[in-house]
């Protein structure tokens, strides 16, 4: 099934990009603190990052992964350990994980995603720097 997981493709496209991700790993769409909300490049960052579900950490850059061999309770329960483990419900893993993959879903395989707060953006490769 498709998922999001953390990338450092793109990664200095934006002056304030971030990844203390580890490539390859889960990423769920955390809710924006009031900081957040107020604009995607506030101080605070989480208007523009996905959350690690093992890193606890963000990324500003996403990847559409394709994960051959995980199934729907692999990912139910990779999110309700993590949403534990960071202090949220986790009754809320199903509803989450259902949002994520129906998010996920929209996307083509390899496609990189920014988020600027409620926005989801391609990330369009350019040439490299330097
Ligand atoms: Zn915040």
């Amino acid at each position: 099934m498709k998922l999001l997981v953390a990338t450092s493709q793109t990664q200095g496209e934006r002056a304030n990009d971030f990844n203390h991700c580890v490539d390859g790993e889960l990423l769920w769409i955390a809710p924006c603190c009031g900081d957040g909300e107020s604009s995607p490049d506030s101080e605070c960052g989480c208007g523009r990052s996905f959350g690690g579900l093992n890193s606890h950490l963000g990324t500003t850059t996403a990847l559409v992964a394709e994960l051959p061999g995980f199934t729907y309770p692999d990912y139910a329960e990779a999110l309700r350990s993590s949403l534990a483990a960071q202090g949220w419900p986790s009754e809320a893993a199903d509803e989450v994980a259902t949002g994520l993959l129906a998010f996920a879903f929209g996307w083509e395989v390899g496609t990189v995603l920014e988020r600027r707060c409620d926005l989801f953006v391609e990330r369009l490769a350019t040439a490299p720097p330097g």
